[in-house]
């Protein structure tokens, strides 16, 4: 049985009082109303991690990174890696983004070194794929992603399952207003499903399957009704503490 998991992705939005004021709706608003065994995740840009952390303790609001480093420490100026994350108390860490592929140059072969990185760490790597506009156009969504899929776990130990989060955002629904339709993105996570079971086996059955793009207050709930989305990793109405908490909710 898999819970239920909502993550937000802030995205490079957000100063300290803003932040502030969000996360302590958040907290407050799931201490008051819990949601049971839905878990929840806020993924604040690197600089804010230890403070919005800091506010979480104590609350059932887990905290997440953007981004890591595949490499462990070392003249990588710039960089963060994964025992920093855990050492400002993250718990999951966002691997293989959509905008990190497109304007990073982020590659397979490096998406699989940071998920890598995120477990040997004792993270939660929520692993992002999906496919582009013309990619859906010509027929070849299923394929990318279980490539994308396949190029990143093909490697890892059977246990490392267990911590592995997926999250199919195609590219066309982010931040675009634009959302596939709960049908659409059941098909391919049921796909990714089948990948998961062939390359792990029945660990690949628990592996939580999120979706995300465009999800709001008014769509997550038909959303999550389908058999294999298991939440959503949600960006734009992530910032905005009464519709996340709806989405929550509603998964
Ligand atoms: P939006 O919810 O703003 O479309 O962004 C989705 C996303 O990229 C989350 O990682």
């Amino acid at each position: 049985m898999r819970n239920a998991l909502v993550i937000g992705n802030w995205k490079m939005n957000g100063e300290t009082a803003a932040n502030h004021t969000l996360v302590a709706s958040l907290v407050e608003s799931l201490e008051v109303s819990p949601v049971g065994s839905v878990e929840v995740g806020i993924c604040p840009p690197a600089v804010y991690l230890h403070s919005v952390g800091l506010q979480l303790e104590g609350s059932v609001v887990s905290l997440g990174a953007q981004n890591l480093s595949e490499h462990n420490a070392g003249a990588y100026t710039g960089e963060v890696s994964a025992a920093m994350l855990r050492d400002v108390g993250c718990h999951m860490v966002i691997v293989g983004h959509s905008e990190r592929r497109s304007l990073y140059h982020e590659d397979d072969e490096q998406v699989a070194a940071k998920t890598l990185a995120a477990l040997r760490a004792g993270l939660k790597p929520v692993l992002c794929v999906g496919e582009t506009l013309a990619q859906r156009e010509s027929g070849e969504a299923l394929d990318v992603v279980a490539r994308q899929l396949c190029a990143a776990v093909s490697g890892l130990e059977a246990d490392e399952f267990e911590r592995l989060v997926v999250a199919y955002e195609p590219v066309w629904a982010i931040g675009t207003g634009k959302t596939a339709s709960p049908e659409q993105a059941q098909e391919v996570h049921a796909h990714i499903r089948t990948v998961l079971v062939r390359v792990a086996g029945v660990a690949g059955q628990n592996v939580q399957l999120l979706y995300g793009g465009s999800v709001n207050a008014d769509n997550a709930a038909e959303l999550f009704a389908k058999p294999d989305i298991d939440g959503g990793l949600i960006g734009g109405a992530s910032l905005k503490a009464n519709d996340f908490i709806a989405i929550c909710r509603a998964a």
